[in-house]
């Protein structure tokens, strides 16, 4: 019996002609009546696993045998260095115990046949297993990369001396519009789930002045495309004294990091993804172009879309603009009247706003919307009552500027956009474990 390790140190050479023990999951089986070949994978990576009757002895090569597909298993035995092997490793088992067994009745559902049959998108079927789903190779990769870009995010804002906080997820009124609020009883009244932690960092900006968070937020995304979750992870900043451009500076930084990060920790992963490192390390190296939202709407009127000037961009439009694009582009000063109240009017026109969305080139469009606040009392009143939206809910938010308020802004990231992305996905349920849709809260 020798010590528990991680299959992926075994791959790495770490223990060579060595006697250990794995623990893990049979991804592959075959084999004969007196040979069997076992790929076990753990967290870490696979190995082939070889094991004969003849040493076994007759029981255990028997359970060996019967061990089907994602079965546990812990194997005892020696590592040899073997060329042809996957990985260059290959264990000869000397001791098997079955931990937890699948009954031959219900076979492991998930099978390389049932992938192919989704063809790339994901099937009901495989939606419907989800909980089974996560242990394939692809979602496995998927959630390592997702990790790596939480950590990115911490680890940015850290680093520039941010402090994170967080918001109540039961809110009382919408950040961004009604119609995606999701509403909840709550106690007799209605309360509704946050779509943004915005307004309540705002609340703590002159506390903290810098701030952020990572958190889910919530809308109630009627259309089902590619790019929206009804529950998605929003990593959010909020800073006071702050302008459009330097909250840009602090957008274009982020994504830069995340890229970086993925690439230094998960380049063989992406690699496995299909996708182009030299186009992510592009993305990590280079400066992202600025350009208004006016020249946005020349360039895609010039490409024969049908838009007028005072449109947001939705996103077919969104996605003919960064078709072309080889870098991720800040589109700035949109029209107010296509942004809620509390983006800041442009003291030098009037008919804008201190605003950025970040589009990702590649036809992904948003990952990122913010810029500066509407920040004096004032003006934050004449812009609601403007809009026709009740103060009532958003008093504290008004208040807030009663003392002391001063120019500040931020910015808010879709983390699974940015996700699937950069992985290349084809779609962001493709890079959470349970994504949730209009149609599906479960499993
Ligand atoms: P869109 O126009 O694509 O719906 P939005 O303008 O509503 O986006 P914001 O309110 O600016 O988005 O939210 C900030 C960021 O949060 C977006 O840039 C995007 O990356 C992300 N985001 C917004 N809604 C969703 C969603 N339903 N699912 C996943 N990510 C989202
Ligand atoms: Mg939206």
């Amino acid at each position: 019996m020798g010590k528990t390790v991680w299959i992926g140190d075994v791959q790495d050479g770490l223990h060579d002609e060595q006697t250990v023990e794995l623990k893990g999951w049979v991804k592959r089986t075959r084999g004969s009546n007196k040979i069997r070949f076992i790929v076990l994978r753990d967290s870490t990576g696979t190995i082939q696993c070889v094991g004969k009757r003849d040493v076994l002895g007759d029981e255990a090569f028997e359970s060996l045998k019967g061990a089907l597909i994602e079965s546990s298993l812990i194997l005892s035995g020696t590592i040899l260095v073997d060329e042809r092997a996957d990985g260059g490793h290959e264990m000869t088992i000397s001791n098997v115990k079955i931990v937890g067994s699948v009954d031959p009745e219900r076979p492991f559902p998930i099978t390389e046949s049932a992938m192919a049959a989704a063809d790339g998108g994901e099937t009901e079927f495989l939606l419907d297993n989800r909980h089974l789903y996560l242990r394939t190779s692809r979602m496995t990769t998927m959630l390592k990369l997702r990790s790596s870009a939480f950590g990115a995010i911490h680890s940015y804002f850290r680093g520039q001396d941010f402090i994170e906080y967080q918001a109540p997820n039961f809110v009382a009124g919408a950040v961004e519009g009604g119609s995606t609020l999701f509403e909840v009883p709550y106690f007799g009244k209605k309360a509704y789930l946050t779509q943004s932690w915005q307004l309540y960092a705002e609340a703590a900006m002159p506390a903290l002045e810098r701030l952020y968070t990572i958190a889910p937020s919530f809308r109630a995304e009627k259309s089902r495309t590619r790019r929206h979750l009804t529950e998605f992870w929003h990593a959010e900043m909020e800073m006071a004294w702050a302008t459009n451009d330097e909250i840009m500076n602090h957008g274009e930084g982020l994504v830069r990091h995340i890229a970086r990060t993925m690439l230094d920790e998960h380049s063989p992963e992406l690699t496995s993804l299909d996708r182009d490192i030299e186009r992510l390390a592009l993305y990590a190296d280079s400066p992202y172009p600025r350009m208004r939202y006016d020249e946005a709407i020349e360039i895609l009127q010039g490409k024969g879309v049908d838009v007028e000037w005072g449109q947001d961009l939705d996103y077919s439009k969104e996605k003919v603009l960064t078709q072309d694009f080889d870098l991720p582009h800040f589109l700035t000063h949109y029209p107010k009247i296509a942004k809620p109240f509390y983006h800041r009017v442009d003291p030098d026109d009037g008919n804008y706003v201190l605003c950025h969305d970040l589009l990702a080139p590649e036809g992904y469009g948003e990952i990122i919307g913010g810029g500066e606040r509407t920040w004096s009392e004032e003006e934050i009143l004449k812009r609601i009552d403007e809009e026709g939206t009740p103060r009532d809910p958003y008093q504290f938010y008004i208040d807030v500027r009663s003392y002391g308020g001063v120019p500040h802004g931020g910015f808010g990231l879709g983390v699974d956009r940015v996700i699937s992305w950069l992985s290349g996905a084809e779609h962001i349920r493709e890079v959470i474990p349970f994504p949730r849709d209009s149609r599906r809260v479960t499993p």
